[in-house]
């Protein structure tokens, strides 16, 4: 069901799509200032989550308050519509699995189902953005799928191309068995885990000896069958060793760690030695012609293992390297899904990650396992479909991004992270380590990659529609369809004049989400200057898990093309887990529907909670209650301040715009001091990106104008007429509440828009933020109010601590302050707010008495064997000694003892009747003594509050002044006609009769039967 606050969000989305309110936001700024924002485009074949919510709340909170402090602000709505995702949704869909089933169901016709299911969630999206009142333009997006989009991203390949930087290799590169394709380091590095597997030390047979062997290690042992040399370092010392009958070579420093005490060391030698020694190795599945030798590599080390490794050129990018250069065999052994081919008799058909326990028991077998050993480690797994990945030679397109690392490092230097350790830590690590882009993808849902071969060598790499249909054979029309297949029966006439074929693969999806900065405007084909003017970004905003993924393919992609970092600045926005800290998951069954929530609580509720409970790069604990304390704490609090001042509003008909001045209260002009200091704060605060702090200011002040100003001021309201005092009051708050919902407005948008708009009539989104005026600063008088805030909580705290109610008028309260503020001119508030008839500001005599223990865990170390003396003589010290203490933080107890303040623990025992509170440098002793006068005007002030009750039972107008008819034992009616003035006080009365009256009310007073009546 809706609450009530969401349809109240729901007519203001109604009242912006009438009144085009984001647009003329955006129009507002025409000629002022960008503040360029890039929308990192989400897929629409997924619902949106909590996640979602924040990433979305934190961009549309920048955008509102860059453009609300004067600058423009375009947004562009984006979708990522390529890619693996996608493909494996549709397989889901139609019950296929891998690259045989998609060719047999038709490529044309599994591309057509890819496109459809791109939009599958576009609704929920649509509607889950605005709901949570994200202004991006949606209705001109740009998507990854379209021709322009497509064309931009092929003139930048283009450009790559022709610098050189695209080129096939032959390389070892990760591998999704499962997806049949490879990845790119990027997409690797977010899914490592951590998973338990064996390693396995193989004895490998020297040459010509029956007993000798090289014991070569590996932590996979599947790849052992494709085993082709052994690696050595070739300065390291490495020693033969006699165990039993057999003798074992091994690096000499890991000896001891291998065979304990039990061996005898009968050779020894440099690696670069063993360079060439020839073994069996203990697998002959495969005919390895030149292999099985001894190698010398520098990667290797005596660090662990045996410090010589087992190489398998296909699956491992040193062995790929080293087996190349020493002119080895290249052996093969695992097929595209992974599984051992035919060759390994015994083992084929088997998922080779599955095979380790086979591999070693074959090994133990055949008399060559030296030893296994179970570890965990923490092994990439594939981002889309969580299979382990394998590491796999391969040929592939590649871009040299090892040729413009330091630029990129150098770009990353410029950029303003928040958090700032990002940039050198996360990203600039990611960043030291990079590896080239390996960007071709052997799958059918992307842009294709636009390079055509031929036989002769030469490769062409058209850069637009244009070229393509000028260098195409045969004539390709002008709206193309560019994606696989179709794109594939396109074919070039090369120089040779051969006929070149288009490389089959597609491209990885995070070039395309990377090249947005271009392609969004269909660079350089589109409107070139919008491109310049929205380039390079201000801002970009996403989750944390994008260093590796958009914020890293926006830098590469950016760097390649100008040279330049593609944004100023980065938010990286931390996870959302759920109350016990775990990750939010649909599996799991603890994720958060953002849609609900805003359905129950209201966007403005969720957005409040997002923003204010923790700054947004922290991982926040979560749950539906953090939401609904958003909602009671901050919006049913403006809410309730904004109908307080709309009720009597219109009972005095005040027009807010028109009507100002009046004299204004000590009160008036500290809610207004603190309106402006806490404006300065805000926007301090919002310039350095540091939205909690300003949200926390807000909040503060939020509780200041409802449980102070209003509450104080609630009387001023009352009374009839207008006085110069009620115009001062209303123009006071209508002030603040103005400026409140300008403040509020990037954060609680609704809430904000509605106060606002009742005020004003006009969109609170369309003004300037508000700027502090520092002449309205009264610090001084800031600093007393909270002082007598704090007096008054305090008094509360002894009440409490004495049990008597609020209603019970108390004699003296007694108050002491270490800092000088003037609490003179506070004395009837603090009467008022604590209900006490006297307050006493000197010092006085005998309120209390200090009492003083030594603190032995201080006192002890020091005073050694005399403790027990200065325990005593502490005992029997004066009060003016206390004092004294206090003041000098000395106290000698005898010739020869001293004790300082910090050994002391110091209590105040307050008199009789005195109940004490203290803290923040302030002090108060309540007197809870109770004579018959305060008696009486205790009960008579209960008497007020029900009459009060009874008043609100019957749904009498505020201002409606009643007949009052009060009937009670004789004793009870002496009381009250007593008091008969404090009532007229206190009640909205014509007259009060102390007589029965035919409609009554029964209520019980301190078990005193009291029978009311209003007409
Ligand atoms: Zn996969
Ligand atoms: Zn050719």
């Amino acid at each position: 069901m809706q609450d009530k606050a969401a349809l109240k969000e729901q007519k203001i989305r109604e009242y912006w799509q009438e009144n085009d309110t984001f647009q003329a936001s955006v129009r507002n700024r025409e000629g002022k200032r960008s503040y360029v924002f890039y929308e990192g485009p989400p897929t629409a074949n997924g619902m949106p989550h909590a996640g979602h919510a924040l990433g979305r709340t934190i961009k549309d909170f920048i955008a509102r308050y860059k453009t609300m402090d004067g600058y423009q602000v375009k947004r562009k709505a984006g979708w990522d519509t390529h890619g693996l995702p996608v493909e494996l949704e549709v397989e889901k869909q139609l019950k296929i699995s891998g690259k045989d089933q998609i060719e047999t169901y038709g490529v044309e016709r599994f591309i057509e189902k890819c496109k459809e299911s791109v939009f599958r969630y576009e609704r929920e999206w649509k509607q889950f953005t605005e709901a949570l009142g994200y202004w991006v333009d949606m209705e001109n997006p740009y998507i990854t799928l379209e021709n322009s989009y497509i064309e931009s991203v092929w003139h930048i390949l283009s450009h790559i191309h022709g610098e050189g930087l695209l080129y096939k290799g032959h390389r070892v590169v990760p591998y999704c068995p499962h997806c049949e394709t490879s990845l790119s380091s990027h997409e690797v590095a977010q899914g490592y885990k951590d998973v338990s597997d064996l390693s396995a030390t193989a004895k490998f047979l020297v040459e010509g000896t029956t007993d000798e062997y090289l014991l070569g290690w590996t932590t996979t042992p599947w790849t052992l069958p494709a085993n082709v040399a052994i690696a050595v370092h070739p300065e390291l010392n490495y020693v033969t060793v006699q165990q039993g009958n057999e003798k074992y070579i091994v690096a000499e420093e890991l000896a001891k760690t291998l065979f304990k005490d039990d061996f005898q060391v009968v050779a020894s030698c440099k690696g670069k030695d063993l360079a060439g020694v020839r073994y069996e190795a203990p697998f002959s599945y495969v005919q390895v012609n030149r292999g099985h030798q001894v190698v010398l590599a520098d990667f290797v080390t005596d660090q662990s293992g045996t410090g010589l490794v087992h190489i398998a050129p296909a699956y491992g990018e040193d062995d790929y390297r080293v087996v190349q250069d020493n002119g080895l065999d290249f052996v093969h052994i695992v097929d595209g899904k992974g599984r051992y081919t035919e060759e390994i008799t015994s083992l084929a058909g088997r998922f080779v990650k599955d095979c380790d326990v086979d591999i070693i028991k074959l090994l133990a077998e055949r008399n060559r396992l030296f030893n296994k050993e179970k570890y965990t480690h923490s092994y990439p797994h594939c981002w889309r479909c969580d299979s382990p990945l394998l590491y796999y030679a391969m040929e592939g397109w590649f871009i040299r991004m090892t040729d413009v690392k330091e630029k990129m490092q150098e770009n990353n230097r410029q950029v303003e992270w928040h958090p700032g350790h990002m940039q050198e830590g996360r990203f600039g690590k990611f960043l030291d380590n990079m590896v080239d882009w390996n960007i071709g993808r052997n799958r059918y849902w992307g842009t294709p990659l636009n390079v055509w071969t031929c036989k002769c060598g030469k490769e062409k790499a058209p850069g637009s529609i244009a070229e393509l249909r000028q260098q195409a054979i045969g004539s390709v029309a002008e709206n193309v369809e560019l994606h696989k297949p179709y794109v594939d029966q396109i074919q070039l006439r090369c120089e040779c004049g051969d006929v070149m074929e288009r490389t089959s693969e597609v491209i990885d999806v995070w070039f395309d989400s990377g090249s947005m900065p271009f392609a969004q405007y269909h660079y350089p084909f589109g409107d070139k200057e919008l491109f310049e003017c929205q380039y390079p970004a201000d801002v970009v905003i996403e989750g944390v898990d994008q260093t590796r993924g958009w914020f890293y393919s926006l830098l590469a992609v950016s760097t390649l093309m100008t040279g330049k970092a593609p944004y100023k600045r980065v938010l990286s926005l931390g996870h959302i887990l759920d109350e016990n800290g775990q990750k939010m998951s649909k599996s799991k069954g603890n994720a958060l529907n953002p849609t609900e929530l805003m359905e129950t609580y209201g966007a403005d509720a969720l957005r409040w909670a997002l923003l204010s409970d923790s700054a947004p790069w922290n991982n926040k604990r979560f749950s539906e209650r953090t939401v609904a304390q958003a909602k009671s704490k901050m919006i049913d609090t403006l809410s309730n301040v904004f109908s307080f001042y709309q009720l009597y509003q219109q009972i005095d008909q005040f027009n807010g715009e028109m009507d100002s001045g009046g004299v204004r209260s000590t009160l008036d002009e500290w809610v207004l001091s603190r309106l402006h200091s806490v404006t300065k704060q805000v926007n301090d605060y919002l310039e350095q990106y540091d939205i909690t702090n300003a949200a926390r200011e807000l909040g503060v002040f939020l509780d200041e104008l409802s449980n102070w100003y209003v509450r104080r001021s609630r009387q001023r309201f009352w009374s009839s007429g207008m006085t110069d005092d009620k115009r001062a009051a209303f123009s006071t708050l209508y002030e603040v509440l103005k400026k409140t919902a300008q403040l509020l407005a990037p954060f609680t948008p609704y809430i904000a828009e509605d106060i606002y708009l009742q005020l004003t009539g006009s969109s609170v989104h369309l003004t300037d933020y508000p700027k502090p005026f520092s002449e309205l600063i009264n610090t001084q008088l800031e600093k007393d109010m909270t002082t007598v805030r704090q007096v008054v909580e305090l008094t509360r705290a002894a009440r409490n601590t004495a049990g008597i109610k609020t209603k019970q008028p108390l004699s003296t309260l007694y108050v002491t302050t270490e800092e000088a503020v003037n609490l003179v001119s506070y004395l009837t508030t603090i009467k008022e707010e604590t209900n006490v008839k006297e307050i006493e500001l000197d010092e006085k005599d005998g309120l209390f008495t200090y009492t003083a223990k030594l603190d032995f865990a201080a006192a002890g170390p020091r005073l050694g064997k005399r403790v027990g003396e200065a325990k005593t003589a502490l005992s029997q010290v004066s009060q003016d000694q206390l004092k004294e203490l206090l003041i000098t933080g000395e106290l000698r107890l005898a010739e020869d003892i001293k004790l300082t303040k910090e050994e002391v623990l110091i209590e105040k025992v307050p008199s009789n009747h005195l109940e004490l509170s203290e803290g923040g440098g302030i002090t108060v002793l309540l007197d809870t003594e109770l004579t018959l006068e305060l008696k009486e005007e205790g009960f008579v002030r209960e008497a007020i509050r029900e009459v009060q009750t009874y008043r609100k039972e019957l749904d009498l107008p505020v201002e409606k002044r009643v007949n009052l008819y009060i009937d009670a034992s004789s004793s009870i009616l002496d009381v009250l006609k007593k008091q008969e003035e404090m009532l007229h006080q206190h009640l909205v009365v014509q007259s009060i009769f102390f007589e029965k009256h035919q409609e009554t009310k029964v209520v019980q007073i301190e078990g005193e039967k009291l029978q009311l009546g209003i007409e």
